[in-house]
């Protein structure tokens, strides 16, 4: 492993470590991927920097994912989680990398928009719909690079549809698509085909099984009772 400048250096090869780079090595060394913080440790560990805060989410930009209690209900308020490292901003030149959202024409734009049907793939949104939290802020549909895990073991980056609040939301998501892959292999008959009229008319629809059950859960006890010995037999 490369050996790492300490967050507790101001400069590092003479050149000036900033305030992002710092909070980057101190949450390497100190917090480990996976670990929480809390904003007290943080202002303790910078009493210089008044905007360290700030610091630690423009990490974000760079790919690293920090969740907050909003992203991980888990943590209390106070906490956040540094769920992933980013780009390793402390190497020269690495702090650049990150922004590639403006790299795309428009042309490139709306392919991507029209190949994602106009929907944030992260929470189903449509292009200027409200959200389903009663505020009366409008979707706005940005393109977001997805970490894309391939089946080869290799990675690409992909472009995907997602709205402006899941982007400054989620963090970098990754996705897997070799294990996705294999988990389609052991599904049964049925959950496949399922799973491919879902895909045909990208939403979730009501198969069989939805309908039975919606029906079923009304049915009086006795009635209930008597379909679920119909299942129970069949399965024997
Ligand atoms: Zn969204």
């Amino acid at each position: 492993m490369a050996l790492l400048p300490s967050w507790q250096d101001k400069t590092f090869g003479g050149k000036k470590l900033g305030g992002k780079i710092r909070a980057a090595l101190w949450l390497e060394s100190e917090v480990g991927e996976g670990n929480i913080f809390t904003k007290a440790q943080l202002r303790q560990a910078f009493p210089d920097d008044a905007q360290i805060d700030r610091r630690v989410r423009d990490l974000r930009d760079h790919g690293w994912r920090i969740d907050t209690s909003r992203d991980d209900l888990a943590l209390k308020q106070e906490e956040q989680r540094y769920v992933t490292k980013g780009a390793e901003v402390w190497i020269p030149g690495q702090a650049k990398t990150a922004k590639h959202k403006n790299s795309l024409t428009d042309a490139q734009r709306r392919k991507v928009w029209q190949d994602d049907n106009f929907l944030c793939r992260t929470c189903g949104v449509g292009v200027g719909e409200s959200y389903d939290d009663g505020g009366i802020e409008l979707s706005k549909l940005n393109i977001a690079r997805r970490e894309v895990l391939m089946p080869d073991g290799s990675t690409e980056f992909q472009y995907v549809t997602e709205c402006k609040r899941c982007g400054t939301r989620a963090g970098e998501h990754k996705a897997d698509l070799a294990e996705l892959l294999g988990t389609i292999e052991t599904l049964a008959p049925l959950e496949r085909k399922a799973l491919a009229a879902w895909m045909e008319a990208d939403r979730r629809t009501l198969g069989p099984l939805e309908k039975l059950w919606g029906v079923y859960r009304t049915l009086p006890a006795d009635s209930r009772a008597a379909v679920k010995q119909a299942v129970t037999d069949e399965d024997s």
